[in-house]
């Protein structure tokens, strides 16, 4: 072990303990011990004290405890004479200075105007440094360490070469699906302002996360793993033993510094070497390189920057499984949370604009070229900026173990598989698909045709045990899209009658669709006979087919167990299953009613019912209609206001189909409830609808609901239904 970082560690840490002292001391002089001290909205206190040391900080008073732990942890500075070859001592001096870093940072948030934006990402704005993440970011992020979708974190400190070097090593992080934490500028400048000047998109959303541009903010970085670990890792609040050694084991995380190291820095590494967290530094730095607390190496420099992220991986000693998919933009799920707004879009289809699907059938072993991609139409490279095109994607595969069953399956994934390029956006699915492909992907020479790469690629990845072969046609002539559309929607159509006339009463197993986490880590889907996903891709025979392939995979069977209430179809099984797999977020789930602990929303709803208590009735409004509904809501708002895995009573995201369904609503007296619905979606199901209308002796319900030619406010939906004499006005209060 070197002298010198020793040395220079030790010498960091003690000049943090003192200016915190000093801060600490100035902001006692000017608020008293009493004033309030916290992070934004967080239930850990000051995590690395409540981590460590079981303390509950809420005083500034009380950050003197925490100053005299810090101090206490102190070592001589080393000198030629005085000088011991154990690690332990640069250790404690780490811990101090994390302690230290907390007062200064916990300081700060007193400050008017605050230095920090409490959101979840950037914004436009030259303050765009968010400091500590709140627990809402925490528990959606913090659970991607956790299932693996995120491995760890790089805590990047200094400024890059370059801003070319900056974006570049972005970049690479992200697509290893790393989180990017920045903190510590050198002369004023971080990798986060080098970011900015480039016009990378920050936040937790792109898993580019600036903390701050002071040293002391990389213990938002450790904060972070430290509540991850109390959060997740079932460690308690003091026992930091185990807090280390779960973030030892589990969170794959390490340090990139870039530039100068200053003793400060210095001691900052020895503080994240406590957590396990190895620094590479690209400058000269004394190494510190035995092994034992780290999984390798301490310290190691000097690497190249392009060196230095294989570098961490082979000292952090993560395998990490990437499939390099052969296309000229970034991949991975980081990128999913990317939004591209309209004034970055080159080309737009889908999404209520132009007609568009996706579709994924089965054809025999000599139909099917493996790996043949198709353009039929336009390509981007022949259109110009801004242009809107009608978009058809059929992928189809062969293989000895593929199944019809099995399609939706894979055509269901296309979601995550296409949202997943760098610059470009997907949502929904079947045939009311909206994607985006922005400028900046096409300049890197993106094209349509990529499309196919990426789902030729990431169906071989996923579903290698079922098929051999995969081929893409994708057409972007409207003539073409139409037609084979119609082709789609009849198999559409056949999938969603697979069920048949099973009915939830003889089936003691229903099926989970937890595919929606990544996004809504709440969210569970419990799919019945009688009740498709919210998407309208998943139904029962889905559900159980997707368990063949993959029996530890996001459908599992639910045991039903003993009937709480049968109306609103509660049962014990699924409310406890719900309770374990919505980790604990939702403790019952009514699977028939909108107004008690109805099922979450995620987001890919195909409709959204919301209840209009003046007209005591529901509303049901489909993703493609744009207009106003008389919940004084659009589509759009209601989605942003439903979705992301919540409870809220009154609304619920489902699909078209369980309109038709005799389980619709049943809690609230059925489709007799339903009062308004677009013209189009009342068309789209008529025949099923008419059927069951019927069978509840109400036939010309449809004509009683109104649309929007007839009502787009309440009172006007009011006015029809007296007009029509419509049921629910003599059905009992919906809201009582
Ligand atoms: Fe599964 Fe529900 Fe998501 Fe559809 S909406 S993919 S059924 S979790
Ligand atoms: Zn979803």
């Amino acid at each position: 072990m070197s002298k010198l970082i020793a040395t220079r560690a030790i010498r960091g840490a003690h000049k943090l303990v003192a200016r915190a002292e000093k801060e600490l001391q100035d902001a006692l002089n000017k608020y008293g011990p009493d004033k309030k001290v916290e992070f934004p909205n967080t239930g850990y206190y000051l995590p690395i004290s409540h981590g460590m040391l079981g303390m509950n900080i809420t005083r500034l008073g009380e950050l003197k405890a925490l100053l005299k732990e810090a101090q206490k942890l102190l070592h001589p500075i080393p000198t030629e004479k005085l000088w011991v070859p154990y690690l332990g001592h640069t250790l404690d001096c780490g811990m101090a200075t994390l302690f230290a870093d907390e007062i200064i940072e916990a300081i700060k948030y007193l400050q008017e105007p605050l230095p920090y934006v409490v959101a979840e990402n950037c914004p436009d704005e030259d303050n765009f440094w968010l400091g500590a993440a709140d627990d809402v970011i925490m528990r959606k992020r913090g659970i991607e360490f956790v299932d693996g979708s995120a491995p760890g974190f790089a805590a990047c400190v200094g400024t890059c070469p370059s801003k070319e070097v900056a974006v570049k090593i972005a970049r690479e992080l992200q697509e290893k699906n790393l989180y990017v934490f920045m903190s510590a500028a050198n002369n004023g400048k971080s990798m986060a302002d080098q970011l900015r000047e480039s016009g990378v998109q920050m936040g937790w959303e792109t898993r580019l996360v600036p903390f701050g541009s002071d040293v002391t903010a990389t213990i938002h970085a450790l904060g972070f793993a430290t509540r991850a670990a109390l959060s997740f890792g079932g460690v308690k609040p003091g026992d930091f033993a185990r807090n280390l050694k779960y973030n030892k084991n589990r969170i794959f995380a390490f340090v990139l510094a870039f530039g100068e190291v200053d003793d400060e820095k210095h001691a900052q590494a020895a503080g994240a070497i406590n957590y396990g967290f190895p620094t590479i530094s690209e400058r000269d730095i004394d190494k510190i390189l035995p092994t034992g607390v780290c999984t390798y190496e301490h310290v190691v420099s000097p690497v190249a920057p392009d060196q230095m992220i294989t570098k961490a991986i082979e000292v952090r000693g993560l395998k990490l499984h990437i499939t390099k998919i052969p296309i000229p933009v970034s991949y991975g799920p980081a990128f999913e949370g990317e939004r591209i707004r309209g004034e970055d879009t080159y080309l737009e289809m889908g999404g209520q604009k132009t007609t568009a699907f996706e579709f994924v059938t089965t054809k025999g072993v000599n139909e099917v070229t493996d790996g043949k991609i198709e353009v039929i139409g336009p390509e981007i490279t022949d259109i110009k900026e801004g242009t809107q095109l009608p978009l058809g994607i059929v992928a189809e595969v062969s293989g000895r173990k593929m199944q019809e069953d099995f399609e939706p399956i894979l055509e269901r994934r296309l979601h995550n598989f296409l949202n997943e390029p760098q610059g470009v956006f997907h949502m929904g699915q079947r045939d009311s698909i909206w994607m985006r492909i922005s400028k900046e992907a096409k300049s890197k020479g993106f094209k349509i045709a990529h499309l196919g790469t990426i789902i030729h690629a990431q169906f071989h990845n996923e579903f290698a045990s079922i098929l051999d072969k995969v081929q893409v046609r994708i057409y972007t002539k409207q003539e073409d899209v139409s037609r084979e559309r119609e082709v789609a929607r009849k198999v559409y159509h056949k999938r969603d009658e697979r069920v048949g006339s099973m009915t939830d009463e003889v089936s003691d197993t229903y099926y989970s669709c937890t595919l929606c986490q990544s996004f809504a880590p709440t969210h569970v889907c419990v799919i019945s006979p009688e009740r498709t996903g919210l998407c309208g891709s998943y139904n029962w025979f889905t559900c159980k087919a997707a368990f063949e392939i993959n029996p530890r995979g996001p459908n599992q069977p639910v045991q039903k167990g003993d009937t709480i209430n049968a109306s609103r179809g509660q049962w014990k099984g699924v409310n406890d299953f719900v309770y374990q797999v919505s980790r604990k977020a939702i403790s019952a789930m009514s699977a028939y009613s909108i107004m008690n602990e109805p099922m979450t929303s995620c987001g890919c709803f195909e409709c959204i019912a919301a209840v209009l208590p003046a007209a005591n009735g529901v509303m049901s409004v489909n993703r493609e209609f744009s207009g106003m509904t008389p919940s004084g809501m659009k589509f759009s708002t209601l989605a942003g206001t439903i979705g992301g895995g919540q409870q809220l009573p009154g609304f619920v995201g489902h699909s078209k189909r369980y309109i038709v369904s005799k389980k619709f609503i049943v809690a609230e007296g059925g489709i007799k409830r339903l009062v308004w619905m677009p013209k189009t979606l009342k068309e789209e199901i008529k025949e099923l609808f008419n059927k069951r209308s019927k069978d509840e002796g109400v036939p010309d319900l449809l004509d009683m609901i109104a649309d929007e030619t007839v009502a787009t406010t309440e009172e006007e939906v009011i006015a029809h239904l007296q007009k029509t004499g419509h049921p629910t006005l003599s059905m009992p209060p919906i809201m009582g």
